[in-house]
């Protein structure tokens, strides 16, 4: 057992030249577009917010779904169950889900059908 290996280790003389990079996890936003970074996750929980719609209008014919707009909503409710609209415009032959919405829309196809 005679191996004698005198390796010598060129000792680099470059002690504490090694570059930490502090890489702090940063936290995407999770709507991709938006693209903005985050130091903590409450922080980010604070600004999705700002990407929720306010008022979400939940399908009412059973199911889970809800929609942004309340137009969205009846026309899924119309799609996939079938409901009925009750309130159609007769000049435009668009349908509201309240006589409110009826008479309140800008009717776009005010034809020359005078009443009274
Ligand atoms: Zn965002
Ligand atoms: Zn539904
Ligand atoms: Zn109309």
């Amino acid at each position: 057992m005679d191996s004698n290996l005198t390796s010598r280790s060129a000792t680099n003389s470059d002690n504490g030249r090694q570059t930490v990079v502090r890489r702090k996890r940063r936290l995407s936003c999770l709507d991709f577009s938006c693209g903005r970074t985050f130091m903590s996750e409450y922080t980010r929980s604070l600004h999705m917010r700002t990407h929720q719609p306010k008022t979400r209008y939940p399908c009412q014919m059973g199911c889970s779904e809800t929609f942004s707009r309340q137009h969205d909503r009846l026309r899924h409710e119309v799609a996939k169950h079938g409901k009925q609209w009750e309130w159609p415009c007769t000049r435009c032959r668009q349908f509201f889900s309240s006589q409110a919405t009826r008479d309140r829309h800008k009717c776009s196809n005010r034809a020359s059908s005078s009443l009274g």
